[in-house]
């Protein structure tokens, strides 16, 4: 099998890694990919969103299989752009049409779709321009605080949680009348909060059949004790302990199914993952948001907990086989924490030399943006590498990472200390 991921953080070299220990793999290659990919599969300097180009190098190589790995493609109907043309048809693209991408692409559209399947979400309403004091109106009718939630793809930026009743009114005026995420915040939806702890689960679907991955909880903010800014992710623990048997009960028979019928009953034509975001409010799950793709870092704790051949799976969702499949997962606990470069989410500086990556052998490393620089491994992003721990409980993986992380040096790194404490 020839295979081709694209993108080139964490969650694809995850990716990578797990794919190049399947015996049944030919040739790996990793667009764009960074310097972590290039130890293991080839890089390609291909941009993810470049589909002619993804088109061309997969006929030329000969690939089989296309993994995507972030949402961006996806939305854009890289799979629609596959099926649409003779040559490329028979490959199997991993990750869902555009159609189905707009459970991601638009949040009133997973709304309605959530609605429409009784699938527990927060209750909401949606406005537009020309309906923004409408749309003040509902506020007064809720409780604080207010979640504004910029319909489109706004990068992790769009979602508003204001306490004050005022500001929200003003807020969803400049969202809707100024256009402060742009086209993103063309509609908005205006949604209850929910008071609880949130989680993920992540599933693998061929459209019609499923296998359900580890759970995982992630850590958003920059600062210890989830303070400060928003950032891509800043560590992340399998399985979140507080999702014990009968909790992943409910979340299958009242979210992941309901989900995976509603895709068949909508036909939605889905092949790939579906990241469920949920919240725990007492011992009920609601799903907060989809993505269509892994989490990052996610993906970095989620699949190495995999015992199954990554290959095998992706062509069971290519062939819609994935019943003929049973997942094995190992019993231990994943932990991993993300270094990341000094001044991210905000502005920092790129092409810091990364020293000491060698020397880490009992914990896996992950790079997310780093690039080749000669023999150097240089910083080429906000979050750099993710070292990822095994172990009997989470909190001794949780040594594990920060003992390695220590080994490993590059100017102004930064890193939390507390991933995993609050549990
Ligand atoms: P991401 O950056 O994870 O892709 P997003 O921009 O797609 O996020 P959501 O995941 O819908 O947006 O919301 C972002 C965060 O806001 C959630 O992780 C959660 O902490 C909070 N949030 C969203 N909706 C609610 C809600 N109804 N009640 C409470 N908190 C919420």
């Amino acid at each position: 099998m020839n295979i081709l991921v694209l993108g080139s953080g964490g969650r694809e070299h995850t990716l990578t890694w797990k794919l190049a220990q399947s015996p049944k793999l030919t040739k790996l290659f990793v667009a764009p990919g960074n310097a972590g990919t290039a130890a293991i599969a080839e890089n390609v300097a291909i941009n993810v969103n470049d589909f002619e180009a993804i088109g061309k190098f997969s006929i030329e190589n000969n690939i089989d299989i296309v993994v995507v790995g972030p949402e961006d493609p996806l939305v854009k109907g890289i799979h629609d752009y596959f099926l649409n043309d003779d040559a490329l048809k028979g490959i199997h693209v991993i990750g869902p049409q555009k159609e189905a991408a707009e459970l991601e692409g638009s949040k009133e559209f997973a709304k309605k779709f959530m609605m429409r399947h009784n699938i527990p979400t927060a209750a909401y309403e949606s406005f537009t321009k020309d309906t923004v004091e409408a749309g003040c109106q509902f506020l007064t009718t809720l409780k604080p605080p207010y979640v504004l939630k910029a319909d489109g793809l706004a990068a992790g930026k769009g979602v508003l949680i204001i306490d004050d009743l005022q500001e929200a009114q003003n807020s969803l005026r400049e969202m809707l009348v100024d256009a402060k995420f742009g086209d993103a915040s063309t509609k908005v939806v205006i949604e209850e909060f929910l008071d609880g702890i949130e989680l993920s689960c992540f599933v693998l679907t061929d459209g019609k059949n499923y296998v359900t991955l580890p759970t995982a909880k992630d850590y958003k903010r920059i600062g210890e004790g989830d303070t400060g800014l928003n950032t891509g992710g800043m560590g992340a623990i399998s399985p979140v302990p507080f999702a014990d048997v009968e909790f992943m009960e409910k979340i299958e028979t009242r979210i992941i199914k309901p989900t995976v019928e509603g895709f068949q009953k909508d036909n939605l034509p889905y092949k790939g993952f579906v990241f469920i975001g949920l919240i725990k409010v007492g011992n009920d799950p609601f799903v907060i948001e989809y993505n269509v793709r892994m989490g990052d870092p996610e993906t970095e704790v989620v699949i190495p907990r995999l015992e199954n051949d990554l290959v095998e799976l992706f062509e069971a969702v290519g062939k819609q086989t994935l019943n003929e499949v049973a997942l094995t997962i190992k019993d231990e606990a994943a932990t991993t924490i993300m270094v990341v470069s000094g001044g991210y989410p905000e502005a920092y500086e790129k092409g810091k030399e990364i020293t000491g990556i060698e020397t880490i052998k009992d914990s896996i490393v992950f790079h997310a943006g780093t690039k080749l620089d000669g023999e150097k491994v240089v910083t080429n992003g906000g979050r750099v590498i993710a070292i990822t721990s095994h172990a009997a409980t989470y909190k001794e993986a949780i040594k594990k990472s920060y003992q390695n992380i220590e080994k490993l040096y590059f100017d102004k790194m930064y890193y939390r200390k507390d991933i995993g404490f609050d549990l």
